[in-house]
């Protein structure tokens, strides 16, 4: 299951995370109203859907008055938002986020994603955030630095530190990287997390140590154990489909074939589907019933 930039937020924050103040909104006038709240002369206007590269698409804008915060958030509200991870259908913007704006001196990338060979959860970092992740991992993995955190210690304080040094935080923010770092550990085991991504993780001027973006989702198989995490699932934001077949406790991927397929267990449907494909069809979807 997935959730929204500021609902992450929400959760990281109970867990010592730093982020900017903001405050999420459904209409230009909320938007505004909350914009004056915040107080300050810079907000970012932040589109909330479950997708990232948001800021490419033109989901992210920054407005240097009141004024511009209404103009921008006129734009971004109700606009089909197209990103790499929207399909080419987009996904129609139903909320914002206005944040206060941060002057970014550096940014980090952070995530976290359980992995199953390893049976642990890998700690990732790099020293190059911001909007291309995607092309560090592919054209230089060595600048993606790994830590595979211990179960029964957690992410220790010595392993935090030696990563964040190896991405390059400052002799001087390293305590409040070690305080982001376990924090993020804390909040992902302690709420089944499947992944958490921080990009960018950013460095101000100030030097201090926050977290610009938040990307969480949650292991479907341990949402009977988190009632809090399921009363922030957006079911505007997921396929009708998906939604029905989830009401029945099935697990259903709608895909682009014309074969349907109706397997009953999950390995049965994987076969069935590489059945089809190496004999050049196309399922229409994995249904384990
Ligand atoms: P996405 O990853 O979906 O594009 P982000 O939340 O990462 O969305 O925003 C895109 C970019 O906008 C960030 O990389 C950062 O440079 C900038 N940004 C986001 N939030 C803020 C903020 N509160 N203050 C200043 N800049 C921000
Ligand atoms: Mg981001």
């Amino acid at each position: 299951m997935k959730i929204h930039e500021y609902q992450a937020k929400e959760i990281l924050q109970k867990y010592g995370v730093v982020t900017p103040k903001g405050i999420a909104c459904f209409n230009v006038d909320e938007a505004v109203d909350a914009a004056r709240q915040l107080g300050g002369d810079v907000w970012v206007v932040k589109a909330q859907i479950y997708a990232g590269g948001r800021g490419k698409g033109g989901g992210v804008k920054v407005a240097k008055s009141l004024d511009e915060v209404r103009q921008r958030a006129g734009e971004i509200l109700n606009m089909r938002l197209i990103t790499h991870q929207t399909g080419v259908e987009g996904q129609v913007v139903r909320r914002l986020f206005i944040e206060q704006g941060v002057q970014i001196e550096k940014e980090f990338y952070v995530g976290m994603v359980v992995d199953r060979g390893r049976q642990r959860v890998c700690l990732m970092a790099s020293s190059e955030g911001g909007m291309e992740i995607e092309k560090v991992a592919a054209e230089t993995p060595e600048k993606i630095h790994k830590v595979f955190i211990d179960p029964i210690a957690g992410l220790r304080e010595q392993e935090a530190q030696d990563i964040a040094l190896k991405i390059g935080m400052p002799a001087q923010s390293l305590p409040q990287a070690v305080t982001l770092l376990q924090g993020l550990y804390q909040a992902f085991d302690e709420s089944d997390a499947s992944l958490l991504e921080i990009n960018p993780l950013a460095l101000t001027a100030e030097k201090q140590v926050i977290a610009l973006d938040a990307k969480m989702n949650f292991d479907d198989n341990a949402l009977f154990r988190r009632p809090e995490i399921v009363a922030l699932r957006d079911l505007d934001e997921e396929d009708p489909v998906e939604i029905e077949a989830s009401k029945h406790e099935l697990s259903y991927i709608p895909l682009d074939g014309n074969i349907g397929c109706l397997v009953n267990g999950a390995g049965l449907a994987m076969a069935t589907m590489d059945i089809i494909k190496l004999s050049g069809g196309e399922p229409a979807n994995f249904l384990d019933v």
